[in-house]
């Protein structure tokens, strides 16, 4: 078992932006004081400080939340508007969400904005740069949320992968495990997916976010040691230093109008 490094390939995205001469700003809106969603604002605005991408961090209200939306859709000079999710629960997110212009949707959400939702492109990325043509790869989906497992599986089959979804009701996942040769785990819980089960997998996509019982931030994916002696060429991403910096690096090339294709 390999780790792949993600923060290689997010650097070089990074550096990509930070090339491009001139760039508009990124808005960033949020409601209350959600430690997670504080720690993923402040890491937005350290890639744009690196990039030289101009932003505007904006503490809102349930009241004043939807005039930034609107100021920001009609200031030329933005490029990108994103509402730091999850708003708090007497907030309808969707309501918000749906009013920014598709043309500066960069978190992708909305249907028909021109960007893809940032964690499934960056691992398409990766997976595009690790194992080159994606074309006939058996590819095993885990979990079919909304914001990576359905869009993933989406993009793969366009990718002409043969893709299967697993969610919470299906029967032996070890069997599906076994078999695929790519996999990727965007379930939320720890010690889903037992590495030693995926014997043929040329590479394992962890998505995951989660914490173990001392606190400590980990993955989807276990027993990293055991498989090494099963499957010695399986590259695996890390959590953390995996898909979430590939989801950054790609929330500022869209701001940035990069097509990471290029790089
Ligand atoms: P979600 O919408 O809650 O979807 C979770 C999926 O996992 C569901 O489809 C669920 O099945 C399935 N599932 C639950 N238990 C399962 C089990 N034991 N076996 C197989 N499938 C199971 O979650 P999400 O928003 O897609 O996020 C998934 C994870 O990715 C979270 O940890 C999140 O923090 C992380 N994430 C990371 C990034 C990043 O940048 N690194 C970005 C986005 C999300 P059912 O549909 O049957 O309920």
């Amino acid at each position: 078992m390999q780790y792949i490094d993600c923060n290689k390939y997010a650097q070089d995205i990074l550096d990509a932006v930070r090339a491009i001469p001139y760039k508009k700003k990124l808005v960033i809106l949020s409601v209350g004081n959600d430690p997670a969603s504080e720690s993923y604002v402040k890491g937005k605005i350290r890639d744009c400080e690196y990039c030289c991408i101009p932003y505007e961090h904006i503490k809102c209200d349930s009241n004043t939340l939807g005039t930034h939306i609107h100021q920001a859709n009609f200031n030329d000079n933005v490029n990108g508007i994103i509402v730091q999710l999850p708003l708090p629960k007497s907030m309808d997110e969707k309501s918000y969400t749906d009013r920014i212009f598709i043309n500066k949707d960069v978190d992708g959400f909305k249907e028909g904005s021109p960007f893809k939702p940032c964690t499934p492109e960056g691992i398409m990325y990766l997976l595009r740069k690790e194992l080159g043509d994606l074309t006939g790869k058996d590819v095993l989906v885990v979990g079919r949320g909304k914001l990576v497992g359905e869009p993933i599986a989406k993009m793969l089959l366009d990718a002409n992968c043969t893709v299967t979804v697993a969610h919470s009701k299906t029967k032996d996942l070890h069997l599906y495990l076994r078999k695929a040769s790519v996999i990727i785990s965007a379930v939320g819980k720890p010690k889903t997916i037992d590495l030693k089960s995926c014997w043929n997998a040329e590479m394992v996509v962890d998505v995951g976010v989660n914490r173990d019982e001392n606190g400590n931030l980990v993955g989807d994916c276990y027993d990293f040691d055991k498989s090494f002696l099963i499957n010695p060429n399986m590259k695996v991403t890390p959590v953390p230093g995996g898909i979430g910096l590939m989801t950054r690096a790609m929330l500022m090339a869209h701001v940035a109008r990069l097509d990471v294709n290029s790089i």
